[in-house]
């Protein structure tokens, strides 16, 4: 850690340009866009595209998810000429652009991401992580939030297109009701509020494909202490540790997966222990995993990863399940929901 005074902006602030800018936000949407990831920050402003390249444009960057507060340093702000947006662009180690990642409400010590070692801490750290932790839903909505809309709606609206040229025609509308109604019901609940629900929800496909390996592997620590006072449980990016990075109660790490859910109305997904689907392919590989004393490190493990899960679950669906609302944006139609417990159901449709 070294120290060196740095002038950071504001996201409304930033102008396109040939410029560096040194910034804040919190990660509020992110995919893959060939191969790129893409990233939506958001701050007290306003928000605005970020598409984040590693050094060499191979490794992934890897450790980023969505609540977290990301800094940049010296990043470039260009104009997209088609949606006449400001985006940020941040290529790692390019004239010195950086970035560190701190976990929802985490401590400025304790990066959970960083494009460097020798990263640099500020004086204004912690502020922004708290404030931008803070932030909520109650902001106008910004050109960029739309686009992220419209990117989830276009992909609703293709989807649609297709089913409507399916031969299950019928049956599918009626599945597709029912479906909705599930969702909107899980779409309901408030983060910190429980979830327990006899329905069978259907694993989409989408979820063990290698885009979205990033996501798919989750390291969660249920700390009792803090379920209790944040009403939460902490995703994060380290599994190695087995104390809660919070309040520092001895508490093990567990491994879990993130699943999207069959729903062709809202982006809903289950995150849960590993150990909830118990099988024996999967569990070799995680006992790997562990013994090795790491996460995976390359996005083609984690993809292994992914197939031995998809492998475990195929032809089930997931029923009896008790969990809570971890996170949630109503304009993405967007939920995470952690999962304590659930059973496995094999599908006879
Ligand atoms: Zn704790």
């Amino acid at each position: 850690m070294s120290k060196a005074i740095y002038e950071y902006h504001k996201i409304n602030e930033l102008i396109p340009g040939p410029s560096r800018w040194n910034f804040y936000g919190k990660i509020i949407f992110m995919c893959n866009i060939a191969d790129q990831l893409l990233l939506l920050l958001k701050d007290e402003t306003s928000s605005m595209y970020v598409y984040m390249n590693s050094k060499d444009n191979k490794e992934p960057i890897v450790g980023l998810k969505l609540r977290q507060v990301i800094r940049i340093h010296r990043g470039n702000v260009r104009r997209n000429p088609t949606t006449n947006t400001k985006e940020g662009v941040v290529q790692v180690e390019m004239a010195g652009c950086h970035f560190v990642a701190w976990p929802h409400f985490g401590d400025a010590n304790n990066p959970i991401s960083k494009s460097s070692k020798n990263w640099t801490k500020s004086d204004i750290d912690q502020e922004k992580i708290n404030e931008l932790s803070e932030l909520g839903n109650d902001q106008p909505i910004t050109k960029a939030e739309e686009l992220a809309i419209q990117l989830v709606s276009h992909r609703e609206k293709t989807r649609n297109d297709d089913t409507v040229r399916n031969w299950w025609k019928m049956s599918k509308i009626e599945s597709e009701q029912s479906s909705a109604r599930k969702a909107r019901e899980l779409s309901l609940i408030s983060i910190g509020d429980p979830v327990e629900m006899d329905n069978e929800y259907d694993i989409d496909d989408s979820s063990f494909l290698e885009s979205n390996a990033q996501d798919f592997l989750q390291f969660v620590i249920n700390c009792p202490g803090c379920l209790k006072k944040y009403k939460t449980v902490w995703y994060i990016s380290d599994e190695s540790k087995e104390e809660c990075f919070k309040c520092k109660q001895k508490v093990q790490c567990k491994v879990a997966v993130r699943v999207k859910l069959k729903f062709e109305t809202h982006n809903i997904y289950f995150t849960f222990p590993i150990e909830l689907v118990k099988n024996k392919e999967c569990y070799s590989y995680i006992e790997k995993l562990i013994a090795s004393d790491g996460t995976p490190e390359h996005v083609d493990e984690i993809h292994k990863f992914q197939e031995t899960v998809k492998e475990a679950l195929q032809n089930f669906c997931l029923t009896k399940i008790k969990g809570m609302v971890v996170a949630k944006s109503n304009k993405l139609k967007f939920v995470d929901i952690y999962l304590f417990n659930c059973k496995l159901l094999r599908l006879t449709r």
